[in-house]
């Protein structure tokens, strides 16, 4: 499984950190800068075969369309056809279902919705990476401010002095 961009400040809480594992298998890499879809790979990792490995393919691109525009409203088809219930045992809220790994990454992103921590997995708006925002006010926009993990290209920085450039440039016109 390759992890670039990536670095340790990006890791999600541990139910959420096999979804993104999943949205990441498509990714656009720093060198090429060409999409890449890695899915084969992951499958092979994983031993998903035949059904499986469709349900999960197609779970990845309808959750990164739920990561990248923000609406929710996807997932309710999902929750209905993998028979997502919530359940009560020994004194604390489960999740039931019958889809499988597709079933637990789902179970683990309505948690996430629950506890509010689903809104912190972020895809960068530049490179399309999908991190965990781990910073106090949840205010991280890109996948690394600043140039640290292996292979990180630091589209933050990129994108600031894109603007400063783009200031100085406006600033010499008027
Ligand atoms: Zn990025």
């Amino acid at each position: 499984m390759v992890t670039r961009p990536d670095s340790a400040g990006q890791v999600a809480p541990a139910g959420l950190e096999p979804v993104r594992t999943l949205l990441n298998s498509w990714l656009i890499p720093n060198d090429s800068r060409q999409p890449a879809d890695e899915f084969g790979q992951l499958a092979r990792d994983q031993r998903w075969r035949g059904q499986t490995a469709r349900l999960m393919r197609e779970l990845r691109d309808d959750l990164r369309q739920v990561v990248e525009t923000g609406d929710t409203s996807d997932l309710n088809d999902w929750i209905a056809r993998l028979d997502l219930r919530l359940a009560v045992d020994d004194g604390k809220l489960v999740y039931r279902h019958h889809g499988g790994m597709a079933g637990d990454l789902l179970a683990a992103v309505v948690g996430a919705i629950g506890d509010g921590s689903w809104r912190r997995l972020k895809a960068c708006p530049d490179c399309h990476w999908v991190f965990y925002d781990n910073t106090r006010n949840g205010g991280k926009r890109w996948c690394l401010m600043y140039a640290g993990g292996p292979g990180g290209r630091a589209c933050g920085t990129i994108a600031k002095v894109r603007r400063y450039r783009h200031r100085q440039a406006t600033a010499a016109e008027s």
